[in-house]
């Protein structure tokens, strides 16, 4: 191995690449972002930061940043759409659990940017390179060897370790010797942006809404101008076209469904995803790791997603610095694999998946029995504080910590 080969490689320049980058560089560890597009995204994904990743955030610098420019989020609506508030929940009573009991509302496009800036500024010798597609990844007893998609053509790099943060079609996982079982949702999620303001006519800045034909997401985040943005998710049918989806006559009939009001939205973006819930069967294959939805995947009902990959990533950086300067054996990254990936199915799935079925429960005396669950949720401090130690991931990151 040459000098310049004894590096880790990321495949991917998301939310969870780019932490990676950085966290690793402020360890003093040599690596290489490898991002096939030639920009940060900007498409309305992630949003929401929950306490957990703001206490990680916070021991490298970021969180005050991330708090400078995003929402704080004190109180959140669980709302019924025809009956209106079924409980508003505060995030308040975690005060004795976290620095943070709030959620933090932020584009993870910003998040990106402001890491990328971070460790360009800190670090200008870490090596982030746009147009670069990561095609194929083998290994030997040396290292990894990865074929890389360039427009001069294509390029072998080599590397100590592979980090596949290249998102929810991974190449890196597709190179490794693992499955990524699950399901994948009959609908689509619409999402709709506005500047129409909800908070005046009585919306928390995030919004839950049941209901059994046509629930939603509410929330606000920044926006490009930092002035708000609203975003709505609706559940819609997979078969109807894209073009049909977005026409005027549909956002209007679908966005006036929930808030009737005088005259037209006025809508910015319109952005359709598929949704799936899938966990690989392993985080690691030799020295190939996936962190981030390389490793997971799941609806966006929430906020978990990106967050989980945050710590992921976290976890495993940590891991790989006691491997490379403490000579601790690789039995670490197994320990990575089996504490992420256990949680990931015993918290982000669960929770995701439940989250789901909740908001579009068709049996009204199911719903009614779980209306009652959460106002006796929030009317008891104790219960209330249990339930979102659980939803803020307080608890899910616990357990991770707590496997050997
Ligand atoms: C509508 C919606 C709302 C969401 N809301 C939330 C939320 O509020 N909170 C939350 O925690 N999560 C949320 N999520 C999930 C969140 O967006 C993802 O978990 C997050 O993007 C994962 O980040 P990542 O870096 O792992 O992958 P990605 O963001 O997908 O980034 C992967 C990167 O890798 C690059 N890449 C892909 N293939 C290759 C390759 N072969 N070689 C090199 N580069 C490659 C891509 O270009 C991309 O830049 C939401 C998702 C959706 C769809």
């Amino acid at each position: 191995m040459t000098n310049n080969d004894n590096r880790i490689l990321i495949a991917g320049g998301g939310p969870i690449g780019y932490t990676a980058a950085y966290l690793l560089a402020r360890r003093g560890i040599p690596c290489t972002l490898l991002e096939a597009g030639n920009k940060i995204f900007d498409d309305p994904r992630a949003g929401t930061i929950h306490p957990p990743t703001l206490e990680l955030f916070a021991t490298v610098g970021v969180t005050p940043i991330m708090l400078e420019q995003g929402y704080i989020v004190r109180n959140y609506h669980y709302r019924d759409r025809r009956a209106g508030i079924v409980a508003d929940f505060d995030l308040g009573v975690l005060s004795d659990d976290t620095p943070y009991p709030h959620r933090v509302m932020l584009e993870q496009h910003k998040i990106c940017a402001i890491l990328r800036k971070l460790l360009l500024d800190q670090f200008p010798n870490t090596p982030v390179v746009l147009d670069h597609r990561v095609a194929n990844v083998r290994q030997d007893g040396a290292g990894v060897v990865a074929e890389v998609e360039t427009p001069q053509g294509t390029k072998t790099l080599r590397g100590r370790y592979m980090l596949g943060c290249d998102g929810g079609r991974s190449q890196v996982r597709k190179s490794m010797n693992v499955a990524f079982d699950g399901f994948t949702y009959d609908e689509r999620f619409l999402i709709l942006s506005t500047r129409y303001d909800f908070e005046p006519v009585g919306y928390a800045l995030t919004n839950y809404i049941a209901d059994p034909e046509q629930w939603c997401a509410l929330f606000k985040v920044p926006g490009y101008d930092s002035q708000g943005m609203w975003r709505v998710v609706f559940p819609v049918d997979s078969t109807t076209p894209v073009e049909t989806l977005y026409e005027e006559t549909n956002v209007q009939r679908l966005i006036q469904g929930f808030h009737p009001k005088q005259g037209d939205y006025k809508v910015e973006h319109r952005n359709v995803y598929q949704v799936h819930q899938r966990v690989a069967s392993s985080y690691r294959d030799g020295r190939m790791l996936i962190a981030g939805d390389a490793a997971h995947i799941n609806n966006p009902l929430g906020g978990m997603g990106m967050n989980f990959g945050f710590h992921d990533v976290f976890n495993l950086v940590e891991k790989l610095a006691r491997i490379w300067f403490e000579g601790e054996t690789e039995d670490l990254l197994d320990q990575y694999d089996r504490q992420r990936r256990t949680v990931a199915q015993e918290y982000l799935q669960r929770q995701t998946i439940e989250n789901k079925k909740n908001m579009e429960n068709k049996n009204a005396a199911g719903q009614m029995r779980f209306y009652e669950e959460l106002r006796g949720i929030v009317a008891d401090r104790a219960k209330q504080r249990a339930y979102l130690r659980r939803v803020a991931m307080i608890d899910g990151f616990a357990r991770a910590a707590s496997i050997a």
